[in-house]
């Protein structure tokens, strides 16, 4: 659909259905990461409402909706998968379903999966039935991942998987794990390894929860001790793994870049004018923060356009490889920049931990989970390493 008077008319539809289908409870901001759905075996839901849109999405292919309709997406093009969100974010509707299926294995499997893994994976992943966590870093492996050390044995009728995982977000509550293992200890180390999907409940996998500096713990130690791996759970050719990671990181540094949206639509100062108070002219009152806060603005106004542009390029099948990375860095660095202002402006007040007044130290523990921002999927510096060498092929990058 491109011609503009059968766009409309989708955006009209669109616009009707969400105005039918989506409970005002999911057009209310998320407070923070317990309100968000993430599906699985055992699914957690906030309230009724939350099934609801979750299960009325999926009904549609709307969890997913430029995935093909043979694999449970909407089958929607660029232009309408775009006005969908457009209609999405005018009503503020929250996102039915947050997914490592959908956001970094999802379009790996489109690429790299073979039809058989498509049909298995995908349309369980577009109706939110089962949870991935990605089993990418090791204890010596982070921003050197291709020197990742979990062997994987073929023994004829299995892969045996043996090593450790570490910081997999998720892994205590995800139903599978997809997983970067060596299958060749000889070749060089990109060319060794393979990309794996398993079941978290087959014998051998076990999990220990890290502790957070917020007090959360999301994420985990992940063992793996003699775990048999069925031989046709491996995405794209043997020891070919390594492309498939790459492919996959492009789309989690996209996800990841999206924080620097924050989730807000207007000016920051605007947003703080209770916390700081006006002067007699009726500007911000702290004349410093204010020109902190307007270059932040202006800051978040270019990283929006800038966005939007680098999605459609996406989408277009015309961003270079390594965009993401500028995408994540940028997008990183801005929404702890946003952080570290609500913060300047809230004060003393704003370290409080566990007061009700404080909503149980909302604004500290959103500063510090910034920190991990620029860490998560690739750090900043080895993004900067990237784009010097990809991007602006600088001389000795
Ligand atoms: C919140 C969070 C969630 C995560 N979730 C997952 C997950 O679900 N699954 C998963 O597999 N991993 C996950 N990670 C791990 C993440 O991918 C790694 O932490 C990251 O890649 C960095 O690796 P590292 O921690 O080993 O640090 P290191 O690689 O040891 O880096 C230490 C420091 O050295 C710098 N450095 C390293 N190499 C270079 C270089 N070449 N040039 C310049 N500077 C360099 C780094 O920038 C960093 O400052 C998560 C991390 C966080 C913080």
């Amino acid at each position: 659909m491109t011609d503009a008077a059968e766009l409309n008319a989708f955006r009209e539809e669109v616009r009707a259905w969400l105005g039918a289908n989506c409970p005002p409870e999911m057009r209310e901001p998320m407070r923070d990461e317990t309100d968000a759905c993430w599906g699985g075996r055992n699914p957690v839901f906030k309230n009724e409402a939350q099934k609801l849109w979750m299960e009325r999405m999926a009904g549609r292919g709307w969890t997913v909706p430029d995935w093909p309709k043979d694999y449970g997406g909407g089958g929607l093009s660029p232009a309408e998968t775009k006005i969908m969100k457009q209609e999405m974010a005018a009503i503020g509707a929250r996102n039915p379903l947050m997914s490592f299926g959908i956001s970094m294995l999802g379009p790996a499997l489109l690429k790299y999966g073979n039809e058989e893994q498509k049909k298995r994976f995908l349309p369980e992943i577009a109706r939110g039935e089962i949870r991935w966590c990605q089993g990418y870093s090791e204890p010596n492996a982070g921003s050197d991942l291709a020197s990742l050390q979990t062997k994987c044995e073929d023994k004829g009728d299995h892969w045996l998987v043996n090593g450790q995982k570490v910081w997999t977000s998720y892994a205590d509550k995800a139903d599978w794990i997809f997983c970067l293992v060596r299958t060749d200890f000889q070749a060089p180390k990109h060319k060794g390894i393979s990309f794996l999907l398993f079941d978290m409940k087959t014998p051998g996998v076990s999990t220990r929860p890290i502790l957070l500096i917020s007090g959360n713990s999301p994420f985990c130690e992940t063992f793996f001790d003699d775990v048999r791996v069925p031989k046709d759970q491996v995405v794209g050719e043997i020891n070919k793994g390594w492309d498939v990671a790459k492919y996959l990181l492009g789309h989690e540094r996209e996800m990841i870049s999206g924080m620097g949206l924050g989730g807000q639509t207007g000016s920051l100062g605007e947003a703080l004018v209770e916390t700081i108070g006006r002067d007699e002219s009726g500007r911000l009152a702290d004349p410093l923060l204010r020109a902190d806060l307007a270059r932040f603005d202006v800051d978040a106004l270019a990283f929006r356009a800038m966005s939007e542009r680098f999605i459609d390029e996406l989408k277009a099948g015309m961003a270079h490889p390594a965009q993401p990375s500028m995408m994540k860095y940028a997008g990183t660095e801005l929404n702890k920049a946003r952080h570290e202002l609500v913060m300047a402006a809230g004060g003393s007040n704003a370290l409080e931990w566990e007061s009700d007044r404080s909503k149980k130290g909302k604004a500290a523990r959103e500063w510090l989970r910034t920190k991990a921002n620029s860490i998560e999927g690739g750090t900043s510096e080895v993004q900067l390493g990237i784009i010097a060498k990809r991007i602006l092929d600088l001389p000795g990058a």
